[in-house]
């Protein structure tokens, strides 16, 4: 994959056919429709589909249809927002991390190569997905956005329940009442469960693993990419509104007519006023 400031592009498999669809990235933060995202919106599945919307074409440049992406794993989903929220960023997710020793709770500032995360990603998706509870064993399917949009609409009594609810819809239909018949008898199974799931989906559930520079403690924390790639794309929306107020103000253009000037072209005139206010 080429990750640039200009338009990337990524190779895909679609999950519904299963063809090899050439993607083009362009950034999050160039256009009027970016503004358009509401970054409060409760549901994340529903935001996070939106963005990716936005930014992803074809060969032609033409949008891709909304089924694709409800279709995407949630691994894949999560490396593509990454790959957009470090598109200014040398591809590199930067991470802050309190120390968990009590004694020591310093910051620390740790790196993480894009491409180590697409690396995780891709080694996850031709894994064999089986998870073994007391002597049997069972195939399941990695989630996906449309498995997500499922569980949200439905209600259950407590997390007990809605997990198995959710094991149940990834397995293949003639396992689900052997599953249900052993999970009931294996106490643990749910932590069994979270094994099979950190394995087969390293970037949804992913682990930040770092030796504390100042007392050597190993830190291990759950860190979410997904929240972390959203916190990200939210800057680049209100960077892009600064931007807008800041040449609207100074030259009198409407928001369309900023729009209607090319991205790196509305720097060089914002470059141009810093000088200028530096100046006085
Ligand atoms: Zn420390």
């Amino acid at each position: 994959m080429l990750i640039s400031n200009s338009t990337s592009n990524i190779t895909a498999f679609s999950g519904i056919d299963e063809q090899k669809t050439e993607l083009f990235l362009r950034p999050f933060g160039w256009l009027a429709e970016d503004l358009e995202i509401d970054f409060h919106q409760m549901c994340h599945p529903e935001l996070e589909m939106q963005i990716l919307e936005c930014c992803i074409s074809n060969r032609q440049g033409t949008k891709l249809d909304r089924t694709f992406f409800w279709n995407l794993e949630i691994g894949k989903r999560t490396e593509y927002l990454l790959t957009l929220a470090t598109l200014s960023n040398s591809s590199q997710i930067n991470v802050n991390l309190r120390c968990s020793n009590l004694d020591c709770q310093k910051q620390m500032e740790i790196t993480i190569p894009l491409l180590e995360i697409i690396r995780l990603q891709q080694q996850s998706e031709n894994q064999t997905t089986e998870i073994a509870i007391a002597s049997e064993k069972f195939s399941l399917r990695k989630p996906t956005g449309n498995d997500q949009r499922l569980w949200l609409k439905q209600h259950f009594l407590d997390e007990g329940s809605a997990i198995l609810a959710m094991v149940q819809s990834l397995l293949v239909a003639e396992e689900r009442s052997t599953f249900q018949q052993v999970s009931s008898q294996e106490q643990y199974w749910i932590d069994t469960l979270n094994q099979v799931m950190e394995e087969i989906d390293p970037i949804v559930n992913f682990n930040l693993q770092a030796n504390c520079p100042y007392c050597g403690s190993e830190n291990l924390q759950d860190f979410d990419l997904g929240a972390w790639a959203l916190q990200q794309l939210y800057g680049v929306q209100q960077q892009l509104i600064v931007t807008i107020h800041r040449l609207a103000w100074h030259y009198h253009w409407s928001e369309s007519e900023i729009f209607a000037i090319p991205p790196a072209r509305r720097l060089r005139y914002l470059t141009l006023i810093n000088r200028e206010e530096n100046y006085r």
